[in-house]
């Protein structure tokens, strides 16, 4: 398309849209549409047609429609947390001022608004005693987090937070509002709990909160060493499902801020999470730290569940382990000194492998270990890939072309099926989606 017709179909685009939505609408070279543009990731740089600040559900209603009448792609961002591809040319549809969260502490239920975030249903539902599957970091979206599956640290007791959506309402492909649930149109529910944002605009959810108010969490440190690892292999299974463990190779930093005994240090960071009885908490540690101690520094706390910061480590490489044998141990040490690279491995299991038959489509169930790696190497990928499933999780997954290893064979053909009914033509295409788009708009990823 030439300059030209670029620039009579973007002020079309942009009319229509000033006209149909009253929340902002911004386009190329306004202050607004700079600041709003980029989603959280530094590499990226999109530069989309128009960017809608979406007030309400006729809003993203009247987006997609102009979208689909122009022939451009839509792409859904409520906090920029989870979006690995340019929204080139897009309507960059945000729903980051739909924040709402409505409380029942009878039904213990949650219901909100497509741009709300776990900081603000923490704090809505804490003053019943009740707590959401949140995960490691209250800013991430709700429903994107939700969407993708949506692991947290009570994900061993309580499930995935895919596994405790109960109703959702979705705005799909062809421009229909449809409130999905068990029993209304259960095969796009089911794709909802965990198959991603490519199935429709999610505009409410509603989930189960659950009574959990004051845990046992935090981090041990101790002394790295293989034998450490491997022993986490072999105990990490054999625990309650109110205890969420991590352990954690880290190179500490060597600041002030660092305790003196950590400072400049490769260690193990043991991360736990308890939701049971707090005096149950050290008994069930003690042969790890038996086996790994002493306790070099410790900062496990007895705290309201809304304040624990568990923090994470971004996945540059991810994989899941179906044990942990001592070549993958011996590879996984020589990445961190090598690199300094921070390497979790994530106890799984519990509640997520439990799930009944109705479950969706989140993650590999039966696989124990994830494992992290934030700083890998070229070669990271080859001397893992013996150990590993190559499975992945698709809310710890940037990569978009390895989208179908986040789902088992079986969900990934229903998933498929479900996305050529609701979206034949591939309008949602942009970040993570199940099938191959043929559409005739596509661009070149
Ligand atoms: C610091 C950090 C910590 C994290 N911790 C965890 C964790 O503990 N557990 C975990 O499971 N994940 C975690 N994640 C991953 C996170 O859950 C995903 O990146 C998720 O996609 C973020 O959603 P968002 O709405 O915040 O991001 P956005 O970038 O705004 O959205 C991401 C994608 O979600 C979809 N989406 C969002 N809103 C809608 C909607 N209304 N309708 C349809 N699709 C929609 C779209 O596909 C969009 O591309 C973490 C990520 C970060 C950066």
């Amino acid at each position: 398309m030439n300059r030209i017709a670029t620039i009579a179909r973007q002020s079309t685009l942009d009319g229509e849209l000033a006209r149909a939505v009253s929340g902002g609408v911004h386009a190329p070279g306004s202050a607004a549409y700079e600041a709003l543009r980029r989603p959280l990731r530094p590499d990226l740089d999109p530069r989309p047609a128009v960017v809608v600040e979406a007030a309400n559900v006729a809003d993203i209603r009247a987006s997609l429609l102009a979208a689909q009448r122009h022939g451009v792609p839509l792409a859904v961002q409520a906090t920029g947390h989870g979006t690995h591809v340019a929204a080139d040319d897009a309507v960059l549809l945000r729903t980051t001022d739909m924040t709402s969260v409505l409380v029942d502490p009878a039904r213990r239920v949650a219901r909100v608004g497509p741009g709300t975030r776990w900081s603000e249903v923490l704090a809505a539902a804490a003053p019943f005693g009740l707590a959401p599957l949140s995960g490691s970091s209250p800013t991430v979206g709700v429903t994107g987090y939700t969407l993708g599956g949506g692991v947290g640290w009570l994900a061993r007791r309580h499930g995935f937070a895919a596994d405790s959506v109960v109703r959702a309402q979705v705005l799909t492909a062809d421009g229909r509002l449809l409130t999905t649930g068990p029993d209304q149109y259960p095969d796009l529910f089911w794709a909802l709990r965990g198959g991603g944002g490519g199935f429709g605009i999610v505009t409410s959810l509603e989930f189960r909160l659950y009574p959990v108010d004051q845990v046992t969490a935090g981090f041990l440190y101790v002394p790295l060493s293989g034998e450490a690892v491997a022993f986490y292999g072999g105990w990490a299974p054999s625990l309650p499902d109110d205890l969420s463990t991590a352990l954690v190779v880290r190179r500490m930093p060597g600041t002030e801020d660092v305790p003196p005994a950590l400072r400049d240090r490769s260690v193990i960071m043991l991360k736990v999470l308890h939701s049971g009885d707090p005096a149950h908490t050290r008994r069930l540690l003690a042969p790890m730290i038996a086996a790994a101690g002493p306790v070099v520094h410790d900062e496990l706390r007895v705290l309201p569940y809304a304040q624990a910061a568990m923090g994470g480590t971004a996945a540059r490489h991810l994989d899941f382990f179906p044990a942990l044998p001592t070549g993958a141990i011996t590879e996984l040490l020589a990445d961190h000194a090598a690199t300094g690279s921070t390497v979790e491995i994530r106890h799984w299991g519990g509640a997520m492998a439990d799930a009944g038959p109705d479950a969706g489509p989140a993650g590999h169930r039966q696989t124990p270990f994830s494992v992290i790696l934030d700083t890998p190497r070229a070669d990271t990928a080859n001397r893992l890939a013996a150990y590993g499933t190559g499975a992945t999780f698709l809310n710890f997954l940037a990569d978009t072309g390895r989208t179908p290893t986040a789902f088992s064979a079986e969900n990934l053909r229903r998933l498929r099926a479900v996305k050529r009914f609701y979206d034949p033509d591939g309008f949602f295409r942009l970040g993570h989606t199940v099938a191959a788009p043929a559409h005739p708009h596509r661009r070149a990823a």
